[in-house]
C-alpha cells in the first residue's frame, strides 16, 4: 500500500481538498461519504444517482473534477457506463462498489482506475477515505520514493522534515499510478536493493509509458556493489546515492535533479510550441496525436481527426499587411485554445493559416457538432485594426478514425474534406456525412 508520512502526522487532512463526483444511489452511503469528504476533507461534493445526472452535471460544471467516486451500477446504468463515461472525460476514478472479486478488481486497475474498494461494511467508507486522501495527496508531492519496505525505507530518515513532499510507493503499479496523476511528481528516488536489474525493468517501464523526461530517477541502495552505479546509469538512471546519506547532501542532489527537470521542462515546451500562436506545433502534434490515437482505439474511444483552415487568408494578409494576420492567427489560436481547454483534444498549428484538432472520446456526430461549434465560435471572435473589427471565417475537414493507420492517413483524409469545404463555398465542416447527403441529392 501506499504510504505518506506527512499525511500520517495527522496535521494535512483537514488542509486537503479537491472538487469531488460522487455517483452513489443508496441514501446511507451518500450522506455519510458526503459528510466525510466535505467536512474532514475540505472538498466540494457533487453528487448525482445516476448516468443521466452525472452527464448533466458535466455539462453544466465542465470535466474539470479531481476525482469521481463511483459504484459500477446505476438505475440507469446497470453495466459500468457511468465509469466509462468520467473515464471518457479524463477524470480519474475510484470504484466503490458491491461487486466484490479479485477478478473485478484487476480488470479495473487494469484500466487505470485510481483505486477499487469493496462496499462489504461500513468500515468499507474508511478504506475509501484512506483510497481518496491518498489520491489527493499525489497533487502536493513532487518526489515519490519507491521502496517495497514502505515505511521501512532507510531513505526516509534523510528525506523526512525536507522541503520537498514526497509520496512513498511500495509496489511498481502504484508507483505509475502516482505517476498518470501527479504531474507535479518529476523524481523517483528508487530503491537498488532490489538488483538493478529490476531498477532498469521500471525505468524502461516508465519510459514506455510516458513522454520523454516524464521523470529524472536517482537510486539509492545500502550495498551497491561495484558496477552497480555504472549499470545503473548506463540503463538511464540520473543519480546515485549510498546510503546512509546525510539529509542535506539528499537535499542538494534532489535540488539538482529538479533544477534540471524544470531546465528540460522548458526546452520542452519551447520546442513543442509554436512561436506565434504558443499553440502546439506540427512536430509535437506529430509526436503526440498516434499516441492519443493509440489509446484511444486501445479503449474503443471515439476518435476523429479535423483540420482547420483561415478563410480568405491570402488576401486579408494583402489588404491589412502581415502584421495584422499574425494578430489573427493569434486571436484564432487563443479562441481554439479556450474551447479545447479541459477537454482531451489535441489541438496545434500545422503551419501558415492551417489548425490541426485531434478529437478524443467523441463519436462522429459529436465530432461534427464540436467542430460547427468551433467554426461558429471563430467566427464570432472580433479584431479591432485602428478603427475596424474584422472577423475571419474557417473551414474545416472532418474525418473519422476507426482502425489503426498511419497518423498522416487521418491527415490525408480531413485533408481532402477540407478541400471539399473550401470547393463548395468555404465557412463550413465537411466529413463523411455532407459526401453522403450529396451523394444522395
Ligand atoms: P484558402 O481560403 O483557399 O485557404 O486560401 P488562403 O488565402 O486562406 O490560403 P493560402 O493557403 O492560399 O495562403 C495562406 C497564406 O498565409 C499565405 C502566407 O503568406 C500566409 N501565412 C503563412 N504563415 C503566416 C504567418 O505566420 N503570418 C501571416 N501573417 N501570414 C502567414
Ligand atoms: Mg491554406
Ligand atoms: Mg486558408
Amino acid at each position: 500500500m501506499l504510504w505518506d508520512p506527512k499525511r500520517s502526522a495527522g496535521s494535512a487532512a483537514a488542509k486537503r481538498s479537491g472538487r469531488i463526483l460522487l455517483v452513489e444511489d443508496t441514501r446511507f452511503y451518500s450522506i455519510a461519504i458526503r459528510e466525510r469528504l466535505e467536512r474532514r476533507l475540505n472538498s466540494d461534493v457533487y453528487h448525482s444517482q445516476t448516468l443521466a445526472g452525472v452527464v448533466r452535471l458535466i455539462e453544466t460544471e465542465g470535466d474539470g473534477f479531481d476525482l469521481a467516486i463511483l459504484d459500477l451500477c446505476q438505475a440507469d446504468a446497470a453495466n459500468g457506463e457511468a465509469l466509462d463515461f468520467v473515464m471518457s472525460r479524463g477524470i480519474p476514478a475510484i470504484v466503490f462498489s458491491g461487486i466484490s472479486s479479485d477478478k473485478k478488481r484487476e480488470e479495473l486497475l487494469a484500466r487505470d482506475v485510481v483505486d477499487y474498494v469493496p462496499k462489504c461494511s461500513s468500515g468499507s467508507i474508511d478504506v475509501l477515505m484512506r483510497a481518496v486522501e491518498r489520491f489527493l495527496s499525489y497533487a502536493s508531492a513532487s518526489v515519490l520514493v519507491y521502496d517495497g519496505r514502505g515505511a521501512g525505507s532507510p531513505l526516509l530518515q534523510s528525506l523526512d522534515g525536507g522541503p520537498h513532499p514526497f509520496i512513498v510507493a511500495m509496489r511498481e503499479s502504484e508507483a505509475m499510478r502516482i505517476l498518470d496523476h501527479s504531474e507535479g511528481v518529476q523524481l523517483a528516488l528508487i530503491d537498488a536493493d532490489v538488483g538493478i536489474a529490476e531498477c532498469a525493468a521500471f525505468m524502461d517501464r516508465v519510459q514506455q509509458r510516458y513522454q520523454q523526461d516524464r521523470l529524472r530517477i536517482i537510486g539509492f541502495s545500502t550495498q551497491a556493489r561495484d558496477g552497480d552505479v555504472a549499470e545503473f546509469f548506463r540503463a538511464g538512471g540520473d543519480d546515485f546515492v549510498h546510503l546512509p546519506v546525510t539529509g542535506s547532501e539528499l537535499l542538494g542532489r534532489i535540488d539538482h535533479m529538479l533544477a534540471l527537470q524544470a531546465h528540460i521542462h522548458s526546452l520542452r515546451r519551447m520546442a513543442s510550441r509554436d512561436y506565434l500562436t504558443d499553440l502546439y506545433n506540427r512536430r509535437y502534434f506529430y509526436d503526440r496525436g498516434p499516441k492519443l490515437v493509440e489509446s484511444g482505439l486501445r479503449q474503443g474511444q471515439g476518435l476523429a481527426m479535423a483540420l482547420m483552415d483561415i478563410d480568405h487568408f491570402k488576401r486579408l494578409n494583402d489588404t491589412y499587411g502581415h502584421e495584422v494576420g499574425d494578430v489573427v492567427l493569434k486571436a484564432v489560436a487563443k479562441r481554439l485554445v479556450q474551447l479545447v481547454a479541459s477537454t482531451p483534444h489535441l489541438a496545434a498549428r500545422l503551419g501558415g493559416e492551417e489548425f490541426g484538432v485531434l478529437l478524443v472520446g467523441l463519436e462522429m456526430e459529436q465530432a461534427l457538432a464540436c467542430c460547427e461549434r468551433l467554426r461558429e465560435e471563430i467566427g464570432e471572435v472580433r479584431i479591432v485594426v485602428g478603427d475596424e473589427e474584422i472577423s475571419v471565417t474557417v473551414s474545416m475537414g472532418l474525418a473519422a478514425i476507426t482502425d489503426e493507420e498511419s497518423f498522416d492517413n487521418y491527415l490525408n483524409a480531413a485533408d481532402q474534406y477540407l478541400y471539399l469545404a473550401k470547393n463548395s463555398g468555404r465557412n463550413r465542416v465537411f466529413s463523411d456525412y455532407q459526401v453522403a447527403r450529396m451523394a444522395v441529392a
